[in-house]
């Protein structure tokens, strides 16, 4: 492409670095935003300056959140003994979605894939190891996409927590193999956290 300014080069080639952002689409949204006033175009740079800079991670589940603790840990409606275990923030805006699940979570941060160079050490795994530690756990259920890395983990997990004697329960399969959480329909993966079953059980099948 070539471009009648550098600046606006530098602006198209920062839109082109976003996931599934092509040049093209990226030069529009360029200048859709030039033609926009300074004030509004202000208010867009500074959300996501502000994002990244004052974004926090839950202390204790992990969750992307304005607060040191999020809000889902600090609610007393929630079951504080169930743990949901999922890869990351979209998966738990996915459950909360469903309207299913009242317990609470732990955000792994990604799943265990040697692949990529992706080991249990890079995961939030030590954090919920320390809550189980912590004692007052009922169930942990292991709700990951059902794909290599998702099995990988969940076997991983299984694992790592079945010292504490706390029922480990997977989300029923009713999501197809190779697929992602976020992208079940929330009927679907509410049904499936519904009817989970013993990690065990799911594997024998
Ligand atoms: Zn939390």
């Amino acid at each position: 492409m070539n471009f009648s300014s550098k600046l606006l080069e530098d602006a198209v080639n920062e839109f082109s670095k976003l996931p599934g952002v092509g040049q093209k689409t990226a030069l529009r949204l360029v200048l859709h935003l030039l033609n926009k006033e300074q004030e509004e175009v202000n208010q867009f740079g500074n959300t996501f300056i502000k994002l990244k800079q004052q974004i926090k991670h839950c202390s204790t589940c992990h969750n992307i959140s304005d607060y040191s603790i999020c809000e889902i840990c600090t609610s007393h409606k929630r079951d504080k003994e169930t743990i949901c275990v999922v890869e990351d923030t979209r998966d738990v805006m996915a459950i909360e979605n469903t309207g299913q699940y009242f317990g609470v979570y732990h955000v792994l941060g990604g799943l265990i894939s040697p692949m990529d160079g992706v080991g249990p050490s890079d995961l939030f795994i030590d954090g919920l190891v320390a809550r189980m530690t912590a004692g007052g756990i009922k169930e942990v259920i292991l709700a990951l996409s059902p794909n290599m890395e998702g099995d990988t983990t969940l076997f991983y997990l299984y694992k790592r927590l079945k010292e504490f004697n706390v029922p480990v329960t997977t989300i029923a399969r009713g999501i197809a193999f190779g697929g992602e959480l976020e992208y079940a329909d929330e009927i679907t993966l509410g049904r499936s956290i519904i009817t989970r079953v013993p990690y065990e059980t799911a594997m024998m099948k």
